[in-house]
């Protein structure tokens, strides 16, 4: 069976032997004669995913242990939600650094709660840049800083990130969380959906720091106050078993596999490959980004026409290449380029877009 070159944005790309494994388990998980499907979220041999799950999130991103891990379902969406509710306090302000599509969601869905206010934006020029951190205007008295650390539909991505003691930062990681080394202890709320470099989507992963969880409102509903999760292990209701089962296959491969150092040195070697292609290209392939704000993720750009955008997609699509249409906002094209996606797959797209540029010429 020949597999295609997958460079989804998300539903996006697993790694062929965690499908391998799981499939082989399928049916009967480990000689139980029953699939994770079918336990009970209460069985023992459930928990022992769950808790396995956990112990290498926290393994491969080095995560203090104050800190608390939440499988939460709902989304990263959800999140843009439950962050305000819970941390937003009144007469405060939540701040939010607007780099995207998902960050502007983010800050819209904060107004509907409290007060929120825009710390910085890049709307005006396209979203094509991370605003340097000089520029960034709130005051540290407010509820939390809350930023997107990689801007999966224009593809641009935090290199440095604010680190003030004083202050709550929160971020969402959907599209890069695996990808590098973070300081987590520079944040005091993580959250990712897990359907770029976790794993299936249906499980929205939240790292926490525990001395927040006492600024949490009384009254909040039982299902959108992060403490509920906290005092039942992400237990209180019935958890997405399966998808997190496919995260700690996800997981274990990423650690078999050099864990987040290696995948870091990885992705640079994908995304630069990619950039010298477009960089090469005499302006045939224009880079959506700056330079210096380029992700490492998801790799935007243009062709000269709508013409030879839709037919290199036809041709791209032909040769076995999937998802290189870029987001409908933004037009063009884009490759993602998460973890799971192989070197070979990247070389294999620069030769046909180098070949495509040869021929349009
Ligand atoms: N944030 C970012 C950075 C994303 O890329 C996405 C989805 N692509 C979301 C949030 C929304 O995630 P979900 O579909 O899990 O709600």
């Amino acid at each position: 069976m020949e597999r295609r070159h997958i460079f989804n944005a998300g539903p996006s790309a697993l790694p062929f032997e965690v499908l391998d494994k799981a499939q082989s388990e399928l049916i009967s998980y480990q000689q139980a004669g029953m699939s994770v499907m079918e336990f009970s979220h209460r069985s023992k041999e459930y928990k022992s995913i769950h808790t396995e799950a956990q112990n290498l999130l926290r393994e491969l991103l080095e995560i203090p242990d104050e800190y608390e891990v939440l499988f939460l379902q709902g989304g990263a969406s959800l999140q843009f939600s439950m962050v305000p509710m819970n941390f937003l306090g009144n007469k405060q302000v939540g701040n939010y650094v607007v780099t995207g599509s998902w960050s502007e969601k983010a800050y819209k869905e904060a107004q509907k709660i409290g007060a929120a206010s825009i710390a910085a934006s890049t709307k005006e020029s396209n979203f094509d840049h991370i605003p340097d951190l000089s520029e960034l205007r709130y005051s540290d008295n407010d509820a939390y800083l809350h930023l997107t650390s990689n801007n999966t539909i224009h593809g641009t991505q935090w290199r440095n990130f604010p680190a003030n003691q004083n202050q709550t930062l929160i971020a969402d990681m959907s599209s890069d969380i695996l990808s590098r080394v973070i300081p987590v202890q520079n944040f005091s709320l993580i959250y990712a959906g897990a359907q770029k470099n976790l794993g299936p989507a249906g499980v929205t992963v939240v790292i926490l720091k525990n001395d927040i969880l006492e600024r949490i409102p009384e009254g909040l509903p039982t299902m959108l106050d992060y403490k509920t999760h906290v005092q039942k292990k992400s237990l209180y209701n019935t958890p997405p078993a399966f998808a997190i089962y496919m995260l700690s296959l996800v997981l274990k491969w990423t650690k078999e596999n050099g864990g987040i150092e290696n995948f870091e040195a990885e992705n640079k070697k994908k995304s630069t490959m990619l950039y010298e292609t477009i960089d090469n290209s005499n302006g045939f392939y224009n880079g959506h980004a700056k330079k210096d704000s380029r992700s490492r993720m998801n790799v935007t750009f243009t062709l000269p026409t709508e013409e030879l955008t839709q037919l290199f997609l036809e041709e791209a699509t032909e040769e076995g290449f999937v998802g290189l249409k870029g987001h409908r906002s933004l037009g063009g094209c884009r490759a993602s380029i998460y973890n799971a996606v192989p070197l070979d797959s990247v070389e294999a797209l620069c030769e046909f877009m180098s070949q495509f540029h040869q021929k349009h010429n």
